[in-house]
């Protein structure tokens, strides 16, 4: 892509999207970037979506809008989840389409891949076995997506890409110690105890589990260098374009053909993540000496520790060129800095 495109970011608030309108703003070319709110534009309504493509006409899009299924929402409104995920995508989708976008990124979160899958967890292994009962409603609105991506780019010839990044921490994040994701939830807690003079953190669960964690920016990166691949690469990864001598069924431009063709061989989907997992024990000495918090580290084992792993497998990132810069330490302290703006 030699000019500079224009980029609508959906959902630019949430940390996958604030970071993404970061990351755009500071790279060069400097690029045109558009946002609504939530309350200037509902995407689950499709007249208004359908007339906001019209109007603006973007380039590339990264669908990272959604009606969020943690494990609080999709047991308090599931329903709201798998009714709203649906039409925000099928609306974003097709609008697409008919505005005719060159690339579209749609984010997916970790959860729609089976409960049990082998770790790390590979594209592959989309749809192998069950997922996870407490993030079903969320997770199947969200493979639907993916479904609807691949179904587009062989029936229409678009370009969408369903992304599925690892657990992010960064600016923006969610520091509810309820709802919140481990990183926000410690650095937090040790903040409050550096503050109140206490003596001890509480940790949940024995320390063992491992997690992989990528900062915000650097998931940003990811999706910047996959939105400039050159076009080769970005059909080789939809897999519109076969990587070997042989012909690939979906040959030439796959713009409009294909519809009765052999299936393309896996869905149009990447992961992204930062390599490598780190256990919470450790992950909570990084934490603290981040903070500068001088007491104990107690963990509280009556709280659950969840699944042992969930690294996500990112060869097929790292076989195109793309690994994460930011170290986990440096990551923590940019966040923590986030955290403290936060508080003033
Ligand atoms: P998960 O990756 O989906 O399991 O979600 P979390 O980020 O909530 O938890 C990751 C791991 O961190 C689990 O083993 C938790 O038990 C552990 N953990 C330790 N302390 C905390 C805390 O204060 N809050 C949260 N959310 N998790 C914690």
């Amino acid at each position: 892509m030699t000019t500079s495109p224009k980029i609508y970011v959906a959902g630019h608030s949430g940390l996958v999207g604030s970071a993404l309108v970061r990351r755009l703003t500071a790279s060069a070319p400097r690029h045109d970037i558009v946002t609504r709110s939530h309350a200037e534009l509902d995407l689950t309504d499709q007249a208004a979506t359908q007339a906001f493509f019209a109007a603006e006409k973007p380039d590339i899009v990264f669908l990272a809008a959604a009606r969020v299924g943690g494990v609080f929402a999709n047991k308090s409104f599931p329903a709201e989840v798998i009714r709203d995920n649906p039409a925000i995508q099928a609306n974003v989708m097709d609008a697409a389409w008919q505005n005719k976008v060159k690339r579209l990124f749609f984010f997916v979160p970790r959860g729609i891949y089976p409960k049990l899958a082998e770790l790390p967890i590979k594209e592959e292994a989309l749809l192998t076995g069950p997922l996870e009962p407490s993030s079903r409603p969320y997770a199947l609105a969200k493979i639907a997506g993916i479904e609807m991506c691949w179904s587009y780019n062989r029936q229409y010839g678009s370009r969408y890409l369903s992304v599925i990044p690892t657990q992010l921490y960064g600016p923006g994040d969610n520091y509810d110690l309820d709802t919140g994701h481990v990183i926000p939830a410690l650095i937090r807690k040790f903040h409050e105890a550096k503050q109140a003079g206490a003596n001890h953190v509480a940790v949940w669960g024995t320390g063992t589990p491992r997690r992989e964690f990528l900062y915000s920016d650097d998931m940003a990166d990811a999706c910047i260098f996959l939105m400039n691949l050159p076009d080769t690469k970005f059909d080789e990864l939809l897999g519109l374009a076969a990587p070997s001598p042989q012909p690939s069924p979906l040959a030439g431009d796959g713009r409009g053909e294909g519809a009765d063709e052999e299936l393309p061989l896996s869905p149009p989907l990447i992961n992204i993540g930062f390599g490598s997992d780190i256990a919470i024990a450790e992950l909570a000495e990084t934490v603290k000496a981040v903070v500068g918090f001088t007491g104990e580290i107690v963990l509280d084992i009556s709280m659950p520790d969840g699944a042992a792993r969930k690294s996500l497998d990112v060869a097929k990132l790292t076989a195109l060129g793309w690994t994460a810069r930011t170290p986990l330490r440096a990551g923590l302290s940019r966040a923590y800095g986030d955290f403290l703006r936060g508080q003033r």
